[in-house]
């Protein structure tokens, strides 16, 4: 799994950080997503879904 973020989408909303901290964490200047680990691990992968699903502005895609 490759989760790929989109700054320009991002509203700061952190239901991504919220869901999977190991993976995503927001930058402390605008709130905007930060991509923390580019290949999560096996047992982090759901938790990587579910912030792709719940990203209200469609900034994390799965790859
Ligand atoms: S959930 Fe989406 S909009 Fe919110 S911080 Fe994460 S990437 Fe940005």
């Amino acid at each position: 799994m490759r989760p790929r973020i989109d700054r320009d989408r991002c509203v700061g909303a952190g239901m991504c950080v919220l869901r999977a901290p190991d993976t995503f964490d927001q930058d402390p200047d605008d709130g905007r997503v930060v991509l923390l680990d580019p290949a999560p691990p096996p047992h982090r992968h759901a938790s990587v879904r579910e912030a792709a699903q719940t990203c209200p502005s469609g900034a994390v895609a799965l790859g």
